[in-house]
């Protein structure tokens, strides 16, 4: 371990696994023929894999990895509405009304999925405790309260300014401009929602077939012939779920998200009394910054875990772990002695809209490109792909048709990515 900043028991894994460790899946002889194959085992698969074994199709899940390596055990576990570009944005591209839709979609994923953790009665500190959405400078606190106060009809969502007088009430630190309190947004343990997930997807008959890369897709009479390491499926239907792990098995789909690697540490436990000083409440927060940093307690609040984004080209955690407790410490000095237990990374997907997209293309269904917010997101377009698939009306969205684009000469090796997050990061260091 390269930096007495880490425990040395410091692990370069997520969190999360300590108490989730990555499922031991039997190694079963694969079907010859499914219903459906999902590729992916993450909340989007998982969600489209529920939707389509408990309406009795028989189902496979098949992952390259252990199930839920992804992003959906590694992430933040903030839900928020999930949708990045504004209503003006919206509307000039798509129209007034679709736009609405839009943003109408992202409430609904973050309502749907607690209605969908209480109604499984999935275990897994899912609350609806609030984000903390601070400013990094006066002019992003302007915004964000003209932004509070002047929110589309029909489209308000319950907020709370919190001027930077008032901020020692949401966080230990006067290194921020005030914020505002996104009321509806929740936490969750990432990892144990996967879990329970996974279960009942087991429960409803699907197959789960995990550390069995799929390495070629094939539309053919009938359906699409599945290749893996394994063996061949013959499936009638196949959706791909593999988002920020986006490979050359899909090359449209390849060249039109972009991975971009998000990283975190979690603290070792905090002496005690130092949480409530710093993180009085259970919300999550995150700021202002393009380049932002997101963070919370853990659910016992014996750690800080904090996320961001901290070299320009992707890193190794071991490298990003000590970057992060650097930021970390500058925002709050007290931390300066507290070492890092966990330091990891995972792979997030955008797009060059900023939209997630769902949609079927050569007889292949996809749902993928969250933008860094796919744990409400992720789950409800996979719930509504499980649902285009079946066939069902329900599974429409205000996302299906929409464009999605690509760049000429973009294969998939985002070049331009170093550049924009200098470009993002002297922005942030201005006033603007
Ligand atoms: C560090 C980090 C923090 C984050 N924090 C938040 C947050 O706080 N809030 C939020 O909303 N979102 C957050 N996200 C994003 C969120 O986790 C993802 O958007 C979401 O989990 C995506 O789920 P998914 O099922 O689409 O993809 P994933 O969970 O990434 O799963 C994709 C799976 O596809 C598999 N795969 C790829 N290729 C193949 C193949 N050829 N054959 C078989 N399997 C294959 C991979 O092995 C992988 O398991 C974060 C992400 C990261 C990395």
């Amino acid at each position: 371990m390269p930096s007495t900043l880490f425990t040395p028991d410091a692990r370069m894994a997520p969190y999360w696994w300590d108490h989730v460790p990555r499922p031991q899946l039997p190694e079963r002889a694969l079907p010859a023929t499914a219903d459906v194959v999902v590729v992916g085992s993450g909340y989007t698969g998982l969600h489209a894999a529920l939707q389509t074994a408990r309406a009795g199709r028989h189902t496979v899940v098949v992952d390259a990895e252990d199930a839920g390596w992804g992003c959906s055990t590694r992430n933040g576990g903030q839900v928020s509405t999930s949708v990045k570009p504004s209503l003006a944005v919206l509307a000039r591209r798509h129209g007034a009304e679709r736009a609405r839709e839009i943003l109408r979609e992202g409430q609904r994923s973050l309502a749907w999925l607690g209605e969908f953790i209480a109604a499984e009665g999935i275990d897994c500190d899912f609350g609806v405790v609030g984000r903390f959405h601070a400013a990094h400078n006066a002019v992003q606190f302007d915004a964000l309260v003209r932004a509070a106060q002047s929110q589309p009809a029909g489209l308000e969502v319950p907020v709370q300014i919190v001027p930077r007088s008032e901020q020692r009430r949401e966080l230990g630190t006067d290194a921020y401009w005030g914020g505002v309190v996104y009321l509806h947004h929740a936490s969750v343990d990432p990892a144990r929602y996967h879990q329970g997930l996974l279960q009942r997807v087991q429960a409803a008959g699907a197959e789960v077939a995990a550390r069995c890369p799929v390495t070629r897709l094939q539309p053919e009479d009938g359906g699409v012939r599945v290749t893996t390491a394994r063996g061949e499926i013959r499936a009638r239907q196949v959706v791909v779920a593999t988002n920020g792990y986006t490979g050359a098995l899909t090359p449209w789909l390849q060249r039109r998200v972009i991975p971009i690697g998000s990283y975190v540490i979690a603290t070792e436990p905090l002496p005690a009394g130092l949480m409530d000083e710093l993180m009085p409440s259970q919300r999550i927060v995150s700021d202002t910054r393009k380049v932002v940093f997101y963070y919370r307690p853990s659910p016992d609040r014996t750690r800080i875990l904090f996320g961001g984004r901290v070299s320009v080209s992707e890193t190794d955690p071991a490298l990003s772990g000590p970057l992060l407790h650097a930021d970390l410490v500058a925002l709050f000095p007290a931390l300066r002695d507290v070492r890092i237990s966990h330091s990891w990374c995972g792979f997030v997907a955008y797009t060059f809209d900023e939209l997630a997209h769902l949609g079927r293309r050569d007889g292949i269904h996809y749902a993928m490109g969250y933008c860094g917010s796919g744990v409400g997101m992720g789950s409800y377009l996979g719930m509504r792909i499980g649902q285009q698939v079946l066939g069902l009306p329900d599974g429409r969205t205000a996302f299906d048709g929409l464009s999605f684009q690509t760049r000429p000469l973009y294969t998939g090796k985002p070049w331009f990515l170093a550049p924009s997050i200098r470009y993002y990061r002297w922005r942030d260091r201005r006033n603007v």
